[in-house]
């Protein structure tokens, strides 16, 4: 058999200092517990060829394709606000391909063993985390916000030492690119313009190329990827979810969610909800998001500083000029999208004022984020505290007022909410259900039926109470835990 995929790596056209030649470690006994056959499909993958003993073994690392050169990528970046030199320090770029569509993606193996940039890590993952990114990435796909994809797990035979003996895992990751904040930050303070150069160029043509022609390409660069982290940070904001570790090597140019750790979705609506547990100060908790991601824009603008303009201060004036966007941007994303969530398709000076009563509402009564929106799409209630009492009552006629003022009927608003309010989220506590069963009991049951319904959350012809059911008293407090 044979795989029929052409790999190629226009990585490597970039100077040598970006990446480092590196095979990935081979493993003593590659088991593939998970392969994605509708991700496969997309790519125009064989499936039967991959999971059969031959595929496996490519997955794995463990035999390297006839044209494919493993890299490993070099970047920096600042986490929790300290800058530092990174890298891949435990994954390798096995190539790109290009589906009939004309996308490219980035083929990536995730936990495949130590490179330069390792520092003191093993350069190994376990299964939990793996499966954890699988789960929560199919999610993501599900409610259609851009993301990284999963595109195979496998346990690799080994058992790694981390807090207690752990199996080892390989996730193989798909990306529009791996091209980080942190890689643009890499190359200014450590490269020479040139360098940066030849980078920024790289992104602009393999993900910008329609402003590449346009005079100020650099400029032009930055304005779009602040339009679509501005986009992105909304979506993210509009189904709550928070992503724990937002460092500059973790927020990828092409705009796609990439590096799930210690990332969960708010059950109870609180602005202030954190889950890393290595997150002591809450910065990157729900509502410090927009301003993260501005933060960490601030950094990307900084590292283009050179290209933008050759007087520095004109060079500045630019940068801000481009990075002041976002903040308009991203409330324009969110108040557009939160609109949407009420049934409202057009802009009204009330709205602002409706959407900022209801949220803190649902904070005074805690209520739970995605079902208060679900239960205002099927008109009924679930969340007591707020339904019961008289101000929200006061709030739903008002709202209903409101919808009924627009031209479109009751029945197209209420489409419309179908269509952007989730009726299920991956829940933190059938999330950790999953994985506990397939970690500890090598059964996969749980998480393929929790995969199968994330893959439609806006199917309200289906609902099912198990996964829609927020957790009860105990799960509450819950954290997801970093050294993933
Ligand atoms: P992450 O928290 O996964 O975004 O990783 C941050 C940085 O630490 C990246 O440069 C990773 O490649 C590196 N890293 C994470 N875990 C390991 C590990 N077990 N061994 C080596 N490097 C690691
Ligand atoms: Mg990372």
């Amino acid at each position: 058999m044979n795989p029929n995929i052409t790999l190629e790596n226009t990585y490597l056209t970039l100077p040598e200092e970006f990446y480092t030649a590196q095979l990935p470690s081979k493993v003593p006994s590659p088991n593939l517990v998970k392969w994605n056959s509708s991700l496969a499909k997309e790519l125009g993958l064989d499936s039967e060829f991959f999971q059969s003993k031959e595929g496996v073994l490519i997955l794995s690392g463990n035999k390297v394709l006839e044209n494919s050169t493993p890299i490993a990528e070099a970047y920096a970046g600042h986490q929790f606000g300290y800058f530092t030199m990174l890298g891949d320090g435990r994954a390798v770029l096995l190539g790109e391909i290009v589906t009939k569509d004309g996308e490219r993606y980035d083929i990536q193996l995730k936990g495949s063993g130590r490179t330069p940039y390792s520092r003191g890590g093993d350069g190994k993952a376990t299964l939990g985390p793996m499966l954890r990114e699988y789960i929560i990435s199919e999610g993501m796909k599900g409610l259609r916000i851009p993301s990284t994809r999963s595109l195979a797990v496998l346990t690799t035979g080994e058992t790694i030492l981390r807090e207690t003996m752990l199996p080892g895992a390989i996730l193989v990751r798909t990306a529009k690119s791996h091209i980080r904040v942190g890689t643009f930050q890499y190359a200014n303070q450590f490269l020479d313009t040139k360098e940066l150069r030849a980078l920024a160029d790289y992104t602009i043509e393999r993900h910008f190329s329609e402003v590449s022609s346009k005079g100020e390409r650099y400029r032009n660069l930055l304005h779009e990827v602040v339009n679509s982290q501005a986009r992105l940070i909304a979506k993210w904001q509009l189904v709550g979810f928070i992503h724990g570790v937002m460092n500059t090597d973790n927020m990828a140019i092409c705009g796609e969610t990439i590096d799930y750790g210690p990332c969960a979705f708010m059950d109870t609506y609180h602005p202030e909800t954190v889950f890393s547990s290595i997150d002591r100060e809450g910065r990157y908790s729900y509502q410090n998001q927009p301003g993260m991601a501005s933060w960490n824009l601030a950094r990307f603008a900084e590292a283009l500083l050179p290209l933008l303009h050759d007087n520095k201060e004109k060079a500045i004036e630019i940068a801000q000029e481009e990075f002041n966007l976002f903040s308009k941007w991203y409330h324009n994303y969110w108040y557009e999208g939160m609109r949407k969530k009420l049934g409202l398709f057009h802009k009204n000076e009330m709205d602002e004022h409706l959407i900022e009563a209801l949220l803190s509402m649902m904070l005074k009564y805690e209520a739970d984020f995605t079902n208060t929106f679900r239960d205002l799409t099927l008109s009924q209630t679930t969340q007591m505290k707020l339904a019961d009492s008289t101000e929200y009552q006061q709030w739903i006629s008002l709202w209903q007022e409101r919808r009924k003022q627009q031209e479109e009927s009751l029945e197209e608003s209420r489409k419309l909410m179908e269509s952007v309010n989730p009726a299920v989220i991956p829940r933190n506590h059938r999330v950790e259900e999953a994985l506990e069963r397939a970690v500890n009991f090598k059964d996969y049951a749980a998480l393929d039926s929790l995969v199968a319904v994330l893959r439609h959350p806006y199917d309200y012809q289906n609902l099912n109470d198990y996964y829609t059911t927020p957790p009860g008293e105990a799960a509450c407090g819950y954290r997801t835990f970093c050294g993933t």
